[in-house]
């Protein structure tokens, strides 16, 4: 794929306070869940569900090394980031983050997300569905460190409870 239409840059997103003078830049949650789980449906019955859910871990760690780029790359402290990560997504309405357990030299962490953009409030299905917020925390993580992270999420809101648990572990 040489010629790609659809590389991300952040240029794509456009001029937000151009474009929207009046309606700014919100938008109503059910809207982004509408659009997350279309993708889902289609892209189930496109690919199946194991590659769904893989693209979705992608998508995560894609925008979040982006978004790392963007907002936190001349933190060098990790007591810092994760202050700095805490109130950005706060900020920003994705989630109320807490580091649980945190051990930078062995690469263990501990981390939840209560009021997950993606999941709060959902029906209890069983399983855990936060799979582009998997990916996202793993490529904050990359980034942060340098090495590659697989992230799980544990608990959930789908799996009847209040938080979103994630475990990440350097991978070696
Ligand atoms: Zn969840």
């Amino acid at each position: 794929m040489a010629d790609r239409k659809y590389k991300f840059s952040w240029d794509l997103l456009g001029d937000i306070a151009l474009g929207r003078p009046n309606l700014g830049p919100n938008t109503r949650l059910e809207v982004y869940r509408l659009m997350q789980f279309a993708f889902r449906d289609v892209m189930e019955q496109h690919l199946g569900t194991e590659k769904t859910d893989h693209i979705f871990y992608e998508a995560g760690k894609l925008a979040a090394v982006e978004f790392y780029k963007k907002v936190f790359s001349n933190i060098k402290d990790f007591n810092e980031f994760v202050k700095c990560l805490r109130e950005t997504l706060r900020d920003m309405g994705i989630g109320i983050l807490r580091f649980e357990e945190a051990d930078i030299e062995k690469g263990a962490f501990v981390l939840t997300v209560s009021e997950d953009l993606d999941c709060s409030g959902l029906p209890e299905l069983g399983y855990e569905i936060c799979t582009y917020d998997e990916g996202f925390i793993a490529g904050l993580l990359e980034s942060f460190t340098g090495s590659p992270y697989k992230v799980k999420e544990v608990d959930c809101w789908c799996t009847g409870d209040r938080t979103c648990r994630f475990t990440a572990k350097v991978i070696k």
